[in-house]
């Protein structure tokens, strides 16, 4: 067995989190006492590989591998009281009192540090009853202080005790336009400043683009974060897809990386969804695969504010769930790419991959999950470090940090570290392949021999 560790921490990832265990608990038919309610016809496909992220514990409970930590305790209070609390694990929530009042530093240096090691001796013991642990995923914001600062705190420590293993991140960028707090853009880049270096694979949650997305597309004229929560939690479950029920593509954490990341430092992820439906509204139409494989390639499809368009794919991971057939995939996929050949680059041949998992998402015939290692995702990075900038040009509100004991450096650091990822995706949306002699007249003659 493969196994996963989730982790969530602060109150964005405290609740997307457990978004994502009450959909994947559905999918796989565990109820909310952690029991198997399936028919014994589906058992295999829904059973085989829950080991992944479920333990299993005595009469055939499923329990979640799931740690739970925040520095205040009103998000966990919340989701013990949920249908869905008692499944989880007693004993892997760790939380403080103290809070981080939206503060990088508090998380990742004083308040953070001084309850990291509770935390990582519950990821320890979870990690130790695995019989061969693949990685971790984790969920958090960046705009905050306690998922931003002690949730790329935690992703340190454990990269340091656990080298081999995968990292994943599910990470929330934030934006003026669903949250009044000024220090997000700080928060936000110290921990990209983290991502770069310790994360394998970041899926980018955006909440400009999922605010868009409500607004726009499901007109939501008052999006909630429970409404942003359902775009990701549906995100969530399509991206863990593959890794969840059997199938060839991406079937664990290292192959998902091995497709998707040409130079290690290039691994933030646009991911989309299609089809977009709000919260309560599940249709159950039938959508057919050029209708959905045309939304899922579409920018306001997006789960970040980056419009394709501007950039170039360097890979793409296509995967679509329901009964469909695969060379109609296969086929549409193609399609996609040869109409809109400009945008993949051409030095990396075969770039889009593609597969198809039988069992659809609860209340839907079908739907499409979307990878995308897009240069265009520069866009949104840069919108960030404007932000950043604009402040720490004044020096504004760093009083805040440096009272924590943080050095001005850090900043500086930390906004280098972003404007040179913006200049390498740049770089790698300007790469031509190499000169005409590659493919020249040499190949030609060896094909005619
Ligand atoms: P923490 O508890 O210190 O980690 O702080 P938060 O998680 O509240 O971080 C604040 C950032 O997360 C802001 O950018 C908020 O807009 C965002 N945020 C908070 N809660 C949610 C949520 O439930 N969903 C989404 N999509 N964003 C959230």
């Amino acid at each position: 067995m493969r196994e996963i560790l989730h982790i969530q921490g602060g109150q964005c990832g405290n609740q997307i989190g457990s978004k994502f265990w009450e959909v994947i608990c559905d999918e796989h038919d565990v109820d909310t006492t952690g029991k198997y309610k399936g028919a014994d016809g589906a058992s295999h496909m829904k059973l085989d590989r829950i080991n992944v992220y479920f333990n299993e514990a005595s009469e055939g409970r499923y329990v979640p591998r799931a740690v739970l930590m925040d520095l205040e305790p009103g998000t966990m209070d919340s989701i013990r009281a949920a249908p869905y609390g008692q499944i989880f694990r007693p004993d892997n929530f760790v939380f403080g009192q103290s809070g981080a009042g939206n503060n990088w530093a508090k998380g990742h240096y004083t308040e953070g540090a001084e309850l990291i090691d509770s935390v990582l001796d519950v990821v320890r013991k979870e990690a130790e009853t695995c019989d061969c642990m693949q990685g971790f995923q984790v969920c958090h914001s960046l705009g905050g202080g306690t998922g931003s600062g002690m949730g790329t705190l935690l992703i340190s420590k454990i990269r340091e005790e656990f080298p081999d293993r995968m990292m994943l991140t599910f990470s929330v960028f934030p934006s003026p336009k669903v949250s009044d707090t000024v220090v997000e853009p700080y928060n936000a880049t110290l921990s990209v400043h983290q991502l770069v270096e310790n994360a394998d694979e970041c899926m980018v949650l955006d909440n400009e683009a999922l605010y868009d997305i409500c607004l726009r597309t499901l007109k939501l004229t008052t999006p909630s974060f429970g409404d942003l929560n359902h775009l990701i939690s549906a995100t969530m479950s399509g991206v863990t897809c593959c890794l969840r029920f059997p199938g060839q593509l991406n079937s664990d954490l290292r192959k998902l990386a091995v497709n998707l990341i040409p130079f290690p430092r290039l691994h933030f992820f646009m991911v989309g969804f299609a089809p977009l439906t709000s919260r309560g509204s599940q249709n159950y139409f039938a959508l057919s695969v050029p209708e959905l494989s045309l939304q899922m390639w579409d920018a306001k499809n997006m789960m970040c504010a980056a419009d394709p368009r501007n950039g170039r794919y360097l890979t793409a991971s296509a995967m679509f769930r329901g009964k469909m057939s695969t060379k109609e995939v296969d086929e549409q996929m193609l399609h996609v790419q040869n109409k809109n050949s400009s945008y993949f680059v051409e030095w990396i041949p075969n770039n889009v991959k593609s597969s198809v998992c039988d069992i659809p998402p609860t209340g839907l015939k079908m739907s499409s999950t979307f990878i995308g290692n897009s240069t265009s995702i520069q866009e949104m990075f840069r919108r960030v470090s404007e932000q950043f900038t604009a402040m720490f040009r004044r020096k504004a509100f760093l009083h805040w940090y440096t009272g924590e004991g943080m050095d001005e450096m850090e900043f500086t650091e930390a906004e280098s570290n972003m404007n040179d990822l913006v200049a390498e995706y740049q770089q790698y949306q300007d790469a031509v392949a190499d000169e005409e002699e590659d493919y020249d007249d040499g190949g030609a003659q060896d094909y005619e021999n």
